[in-house]
């Protein structure tokens, strides 16, 4: 979006989780005031309360994204991105921008410029192996370096040093945490449960180690001890960014320092979230930075009443598999713990002067927001020992209207009771989309739904099955739309649906929605797609891709088999390997390599690296079995071309069996055929036998090979049209029920159209890997490494040119 050097009004410098905050605040208190926000970074504000998912799967920070760009031009609010403010005159009321560009003249600023990792100035840190986690950048370098490294340290046994230990991990690196102190998470645990917290991580922690070097292969600890370590993360705290309020003549102290409006010592400028200082303390943690922008906004839309008194901190380790709460100061003078070392249950209350004054909970969560609720308050508790046991019974009923339930979006359990009983919301979604609560973390999504019946006298309604959160309709209201409009693009969808609209969430769902009910005659929309779609191979864990060539059936020829071996030496490729579904997968393919392999193999896409139909698996069947009652091979090869190159809502596997030994192990696929005899066939549907195991039912058996053909055809088509986006055939065929199915598949009139809009769609199907010859974009294939530090192109372009 372009600036205006007119504008005045509301400025926000800091494109984070609190200039976000900011935004939305003022918004809500007026409609009018012009607002712009200034992103330093390349990118709408995203969640970086989870960025160690990206950490862990890989994918891009776009998944995080708070608000959709429509939501931005929705309210109103001008954004700037891949901006950097580099100077504030607080007496012209001006900011200017650090790469030129127009002075910006504001009525009131907001700082949000947040802050950095906390990096020592020990020898050796500033090493290309040594990396920070505080950004999606950060995240790439460590996964990057994580799949070769040997072993991996994390300086720092924080809340976040954990979780990029955990991330590391992940990635199959061995991960030692090095802590200075002596017990993990010493702000906000005790011994006791700091221990335990170690057992249940099982991890490899080493406790009051002072790291006084780190050399290219180890750290040298203050004692002279070594460890061996060629990826090291530093994650010991954080460091406000506070040049900018500095250089105005702002004070600042560790932070900007702000009164209890969130004012700075500069007039009309503000400083909220991990740049501020508060009665000299700074939070890094997200309940208290929407507490501040909620009252920075009242301050600065004039609410002189509006006043923040600081919050007591809670966090909650996001770990998987590890369950920690922890609210408050939990030492204090007087405790009541209740312990089962051998469970990993630790619960622990703890009072100073008589007052709740902390608590922690670790292995088993009941009660959090009770004991929340009797520290944050500061309550006198006669027995802390009564008040922990009775925390374990605390159910929605008990609470208080002013328990905070999410604790990331400071949404109170009243606040989620007046969204039923006054503001007309039904179902937990529609609570969730009213007040935020459950939209961080989670973590409270089923206390949320509890609240909800309690609220609607037990009765919670229908939740109407939303293609995603963000978009209030179903997959059943946007299909009509798209029909009803003519609609061809993700886009098309997006600008119809009006306001914010569209998320990284639920884009690749409608990418999906729009291309089926088109039947392929759709304007494709590559930023809509997942990775493995926009390269069309499997993106594996080092940045290579995966090619699998199709070999209908699982057969092929030595003409074939000669050129994958010479593509694969010519290419370097590291490893030829039969996967599970009878086809060989090419590992370890360079990005730019994709097109000429391709080309050089001259055989179809697999599809094996998206949700589309893949392969058919077959037994030898009658032609070479002494067993085989009937041409299984030749069924496989014709079902594979019939359904090759189609999208499906999830990816399909099928088999074809000659018998009931059933070698092609057709009875776990999605679309199974298993021969019986006089060339019947039994048509199976919805097995399953990858992280879930499901036999397929039976969805019936039929007289001949053309007519198993056909049947498994319209079943196919009758999945594509109706299941929800990401939906294996194991949980649709119960969710829909064998019998409703049978009943479409088998019906002539259904079942003719459903072969009808098949036939249209598979007309329209095209060969992905014929992109080797007109790339949809020009850097669809390159090789960030090979661009001399230019900025990283986008995958694919925007969808112009992308129509069929
Ligand atoms: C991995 C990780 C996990 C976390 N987990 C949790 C959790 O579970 N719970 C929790 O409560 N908190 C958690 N946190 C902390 C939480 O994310 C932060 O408290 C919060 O994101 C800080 O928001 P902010 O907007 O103040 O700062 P930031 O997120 O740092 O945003 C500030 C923005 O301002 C920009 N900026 C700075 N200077 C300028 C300038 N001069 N011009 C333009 N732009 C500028 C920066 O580039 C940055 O984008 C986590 C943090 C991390 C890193
Ligand atoms: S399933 Fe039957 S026909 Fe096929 S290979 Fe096994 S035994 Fe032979």
């Amino acid at each position: 979006m372009s600036l205006n050097p007119s504008d005045a009004g509301v400025v926000v410098i800091g494109g984070g989780i609190a200039g976000l905050a900011v935004c939305e605040a003022v918004r809500e208190r007026d409609a009018l005031v012009p607002v712009t926000l200034i992103c330093a970074e390349p990118r709408l504000p995203y969640d970086r309360v989870r960025l160690s998912e990206i950490l862990v799967s890989g994918a891009s920070a776009e998944t995080l994204q708070l608000r959709p760009a429509e939501w931005f031009e929705d309210q109103h609010v001008t954004v700037v991105t891949d901006a950097w403010v580099a100077q504030v005159d607080a007496r012209a009321r001006t900011i200017a921008l650090a790469d030129g560009g127009p002075t910006i003249t504001y009525t009131s600023l907001v700082l949000a410029t947040g802050s950095n990792a906390l990096l020592p100035p020990i020898p050796g840190i500033d090493q290309p192996h040594v990396h920070a986690f505080r950004g999606p950048e950060d995240c790439d370098r460590i996964r990057e370096a994580a799949v070769s490294a040997r072993r991996a340290a994390v300086i720092g046994g924080g809340l976040l040093g954990l979780e990029a230990a955990r991330g590391i991990a992940s990635q199959g690196c061995a991960v030692t945490v090095v802590h200075l102190m002596d017990r993990l998470m010493e702000r906000q645990l005790d011994a006791g449960s700091a221990g335990l917290l170690q057992d249940t991580l099982a991890m490899d922690v080493e406790l009051n180690r002072q790291t006084a070097e780190i050399a290219p292969d180890h750290l040298r600890f203050a004692d002279g001890d070594e460890l061996e370590a060629d990826l090291v993360v530093v994650s010991i705290g954080i460091a406000p960014e506070t040049t900018l309020a500095r250089a105005a003549g702002a004070t600042v102290n560790r932070g900007v320092v702000v009164d209890d409006a969130l004012r700075t010592s500069l007039p009309d400028v503000y400083a909220v979230g991990e740049c501020a200082e508060h009665r000299g303390r700074v939070h890094g943690l997200v309940a208290p930075i929407l507490e501040q922008a909620r009252v920075a906004a009242a301050a600065l839309t004039g609410d002189g009443a509006a006043a923040y008194a600081g919050t007591i901190p809670s966090t909650k380790l996001k770990v998987a598999g590890v369950d920690l709460f922890t609210v408050g100061d939990a030492e204090g003078d007087g405790q009541a713990v209740a312990m089962d070392a051998a469970d990993g249950v630790y619960r622990k209350l703890a009072t100073r002067d008589g007052a709740a004054c902390g608590a922690i909970l670790l292995g088993d969560l009941r009660g959090a927001e009770a004991l929340s609720t009797l520290v944050r308050r500061g309550e006198r508790v006669a027995d802390a020992l009564a008040a922990l046991a009775a925390s374990l019974e605390a159910g929605p009923a008990e609470m208080a209207d002013e328990v905070q339930v999410c604790n990331c979006n400071g949404v109170c359990k009243g606040d989620i009771m007046a969204a039923v009983t006054e503001r007309g919301a039904t179902t937990p979604r529609e609570v969730m989309a009213m007040t935020r609560a459950g939209t961080g973390c989670g973590s409270c999504k089923a206390l949320v739904v509890d609240i909800v019946a309690l609220a609607a006298g037990g009765e919670v309604a229908d939740e109407p099955h939303y293609l995603c959160p963000c978009k209030q309709q179903t997959r059943e209201d946007l299909a009509a739309l798209i029909r009803a409009d003519g609609l061809e693009s993700v886009s098309d969808v997006s600008r119809a649906c009006g306001t914010g609209r569209e998320c990284g969430a639920c884009k690749p769902a409608l990418a999906y929605l729009v291309s089926e009910i088109n039947a392929n005659r759709h304007r494709e929309e590559r930023d809509a797609r997942f990775i493995n779609d926009r390269v069309h191979g499997n993106i594996q864990k080092d940045g290579t891709f995966s090619v699998v060539p199709r070999m209908h059936g699982g057969v092929t020829t030595p003409a074939e088999l000669r050129r994958i071996a010479d593509v694969a030496e010519k290419y370097d490729i590291p490893l030829v390997k039969v996967t599970g579904g009878q086809r060989l997968d090419l590992l370890g393919v360079r990005k730019q390599d994709l097109p000429k392999v391709w080309e050089e193999l001259g055989m179809p896409s697999g599809h094996a690296y998206a949700k589309a139909v893949r392969t058919v698996k077959t037994c030898v069947g009658s032609d070479f079995c002494r067993f085989g009652l009937a041409d299984s091979m030749g069924l496989g090869v014709e079902i594979e071309r019939e359904w090759e190159g189609l999208h499906t809502p999830a990816k399909v596997k099928s088999g074809v069996s000659g018998c009931a030994r059933n070698c092609a192990e057709a009875t776990i696929k999605d679309i199974g055929l298993v021969a019986v005899g006089d060339d019947q066939w039994q048509v199976r549907v919805g097995g399953a036998a990858g992280g879930s195991v499901r036999e397929a039912d039976v969805l019936c058996t039929v007289d001949s090979r053309a007519e198993a053909l056909r049947v498994s055809t319209t079943f196919l088509q009758y999945y594509r049209e109706n299941a929800d986006f990401k939906e294996r055939t194991y949980d649709f065929v119960p969710r829909v029920g064998l019998d409703a199915i049978r009943a479409a598949v088998t019906d002539p009139a259904t079942g003719a159209a459903l072969r009808e809009r098949f036939r249209l769609a598979k007309a329209a199907a095209t060969d992905p890997w014929l992109e080797r010859r007109e790339p949809y974009h020009p850097h669809q294939f390159t090789n960030p490494d090979d661009e001399d530090g230019a900025a990283r192109p986008a995958l694919v372009g925007p969808p112009t040119g992308g129509a069929r």
